[in-house]
């Protein structure tokens, strides 16, 4: 059976290319880039190399990069940098819908006496900008606001905010882990202080992020050690990864064109031709202002896991908006701060599309996927009984 994977927002896979230009960096070249030596000096002279990659997608200055693990750790630097370098602050402004590489972190600064706003979405999950700026005070240490959400690829504007943040000397960052490789982005044309990105989303491997900080940007480091990232990271660079992701960067700067035009017209024959066939389902999250690979579909009546494991009877790849979590299987806080009904909330499918999907793969889930719903619904007697009612009325 082949895979149908429409999962890219969870992970990407690894881009041929990608892997070509780390794989040397596992076995030829394993010199630590720390050393003196010219062994290890060629080593470092390829993490530069894939700095400027990386500050070539964002038109940032190398200078601005630090190589991290993961978009969590980043996520993770960048606000704790901007509470260490605000003492005097006591309060962090955010949004209803992050994920929770910093959803999590909030909880547990709110324990240690930090004062967390969590501004609203709109039934489309888009931000109100004027409660942004009535949320904003003296106190604020740091605006934190995701570019694209993952679960429905709504894009905020960020920018707007950041430069509201700016005229009244806010830190701003932005978890751009979603956004990176889809969407343009030019940090010489915003104030945005600090961004973080994970490589696992834009087809390098996991395990490798980046946290970009504006130069004069003060920063403390969450990892405290060596003196590498010019001592704004401690720890042996994770060459090989740093080599993948700067080859991913170029990759991405290359195919942003084609997550716009076929990526996009890919999503778009999915979502019409599924509103099209199965009654009872809709789009979550603003239409236009999105991600151009990403739809989350909530199929009324019907349970998103069911969804997910007879799709994977096909080996068709997708994510619920529930997680199941202690038990309880608990609509997502994204859906749930957008207001979506219950009903539809347990039935959301997100489905998200890279490059390499095409459209014999797209065809095939389209015929396989009204008939999944269906069954499912034929199983579920709330459904059965509607029907019954609508047929006698
Ligand atoms: N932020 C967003 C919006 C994400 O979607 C993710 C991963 O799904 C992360 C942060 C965490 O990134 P990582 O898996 O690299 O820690």
């Amino acid at each position: 059976m082949t895979t149908v994977y429409l999962d890219n927002n969870a992970t990407t896979q690894v881009a041929p290319e990608v892997l070509e230009a780390m794989l040397p960096y596992f076995h030829d070249y394993y010199g630590n880039p720390s050393s003196m030596h010219s062994f290890g000096g060629q080593v470092a002279q390829k993490i530069r190399a894939a700095r400027e990659q990386v500050a070539a997608l964002l038109n940032a200055s190398p200078d601005e990069i630090i190589f991290t693990s993961c978009g969590t750790e980043s996520d993770n630097a960048a606000i704790r940098s901007a509470l260490a370098t605000n003492p005097d602050k006591r309060h962090i402004v955010t949004s209803r819908v992050e994920h929770p590489a910093v959803k999590s972190l909030y909880a547990n600064l709110a324990t240690q006496g930090y004062r967390v706003t969590e501004l609203p979405v709109d039934k489309n999950g888009i931000l109100d900008m004027e409660q942004l700026v009535g949320s904003l005070t003296p106190d604020t240490a740091v605006v934190s606001l995701m570019w694209a959400n993952n679960e429905t690829g709504v894009l905020f504007p960020v920018e707007k905010a950041a430069a509201l943040a700016q005229e009244r000397g806010i830190l701003f960052h932005t978890d751009a882990v979603q956004a990176m490789g889809k969407i343009p982005i030019d940090m010489s044309k915003n104030t945005i202080h600090m961004l973080s990105l994970s490589g696992h989303k834009l087809h390098a491997p996991k395990g490798i992020g980046v946290l970009y900080v504006r130069k004069g940007t003060k920063f403390a480091p969450f990892l405290i050690g060596g003196h590498q990232e010019k001592g704004r990271r401690g720890g042996t660079e994770n060459t090989p990864s740093i080599v993948g992701l700067g080859k991913a960067c170029e990759l991405a700067a290359r195919h942003l064109d084609r997550e716009n035009t076929s990526v996009k017209r890919l999503r778009d024959k999915l979502e019409t031709a599924l509103l099209a066939r199965v009654p009872k389902c809709r789009v979550n999250g603003d239409t236009d202002q999105r991600l151009p690979n990403t739809t989350n579909i909530s199929f009324e009546f019907v349970e998103g896991e069911g969804i997910l494991l007879l799709m994977n009877e096909y080996g068709i790849c997708a994510s619920s908006g529930s997680a199941c979590t202690s038990g309880s299987l608990q609509p997502s806080h994204v859906l749930r701060a957008m207001g979506v009904p219950f009903t539809m909330a347990h039935g959301s499918i997100r489905f998200s599309l890279s490059i390499y999907n095409t459209e014999a793969e797209i065809d095939f889930v389209i015929e396989k996927l009204p008939p999944i719903i269906e069954r499912l619904r034929g199983m579920s007697p709330y459904w059965t009984s509607l029907n019954q009612a609508c047929a006698t009325v």
